[in-house]
């Protein structure tokens, strides 16, 4: 054997050793889908080997793949002789295989990228089509992390820290939506905003932090009173605005009136202390009028004004 031949043959055994040990699965399917190459990547993830593999039907050893998107993808690549890739935000996986580092990760499979390479064959035909398989575990784990504290990110943003219901910034941006909404359909949508009568005296008498308690037990009120549809938020210190879509004022009112004296009945005890509050209301329906949502405000601002000066504990329509 000549020093080249030697040479040549050492390579091979080379290529198929850094192949097998690749930390990448790598499969040969021809285009009946029978495997004719299936690394230790593949063996050690798969749990078969490739002696077990070998030349017999990719979907029938693994019925669980998605047989006819996957089938469609090989038989483009044979077609028109160009890559392919799938994504693990496309489709999270191929292969269901357990992932590497099950106690560090909170993955219950492995993601993973795939390359389809059309294989040319000495006669210049392609009838082998080349699947890699890259773990992205990693990778899209702390992507989903990163988007999870970035939605609760987001969240707290929109929230107050006292009452847990929206914030002033972003309730006046429903608001504006809302209003816009309105413009657009017509449907009647009303507001109303709300404010503890006396707050002062309840601070003065009982001390800041009951005044919080007092704060937040009627956040708590407003809602149990209110449907998931209605879009209630702290407005500022004791004054609260919620959202009614496709309601009448006279619909709100009825809402309106049984959270004022839901209010009234209720006794909020802090440290020892029984404290009771009541609450006024002003009711707007949306009109395009006022021209932009700041103009509904101050319509239920301004009812709201008129039952303090009628007396409080009670409710206006605008
Ligand atoms: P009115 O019936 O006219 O509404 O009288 P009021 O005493 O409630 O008057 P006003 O709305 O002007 O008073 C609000 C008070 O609420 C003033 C402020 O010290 C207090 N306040 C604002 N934010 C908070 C808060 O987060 N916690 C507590 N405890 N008090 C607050
Ligand atoms: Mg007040
Ligand atoms: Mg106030």
């Amino acid at each position: 054997m000549s020093q080249e031949q030697t040479l040549s043959i050492d390579a091979f055994h080379w290529h198929i050793g850094l192949l097998q040990n690749l930390d990448v699965g790598l499969v040969v399917l021809d285009q009946d889908h029978k495997i004719h190459l299936w690394n230790t990547f593949m063996a050690n993830h798969s749990g078969r080997t490739d002696s077990e593999v070998r030349e017999q039907d990719l979907f029938q050893l693994f019925p669980e793949l998605p047989k006819d998107w996957f089938r469609r993808k090989l038989e483009t690549v044979f077609m028109l002789r160009n890559r392919a890739f799938i994504t693990w935000q496309e489709r999270p996986y191929l292969f269901h295989f357990k992932p590497d580092r099950p106690i560090t990760g909170k993955a219950d499979h492995m993601y993973q990228n795939v390359t389809l390479i059309p294989l040319t064959s000495p006669d210049g035909t392609v009838r082998h089509v080349g699947v890699l398989i890259y773990d992205m575990t990693d990778a899209a784990m702390s992507h989903l992390d990163l988007e999870v504290a970035n939605q609760e990110l987001s969240r707290l943003s929109r929230t107050d820290r006292l009452t847990g219901l929206f914030n002033r910034g972003y309730w006046e941006e429903c608001l504006e939506h809302e209003h816009d909404r309105f413009l657009r359909s017509g449907n009647t949508s009303s507001l109303i905003m709300l404010d503890i009568d006396h707050f002062k005296q309840i601070n003065d008498t009982f001390g800041h932090p009951a005044g919080d308690e007092a704060i937040r037990r009627l956040a708590e009120l407003i809602r149990e009173h209110t449907r998931s549809t209605d879009t209630p938020g702290r407005y500022g210190g004791e004054e609260f605005g919620i959202l009614l879509p496709d309601t009448p004022a006279d619909r709100a009112e009825i809402l309106a009136e049984r959270l004022r004296k839901a209010a009234q009945n209720t006794v909020v005890v802090h440290e020892g202390e029984r404290i009771q509050f009541t609450i006024s209301l002003g009711i707007a329906e949306a009109s395009g009028e006022n021209g932009e949502h700041t103009g509904w405000l101050s319509r239920a601002d301004e009812a709201l004004y008129h039952s303090k000066q009628n007396g409080r504990n009670q409710t206006t329509i605008s």
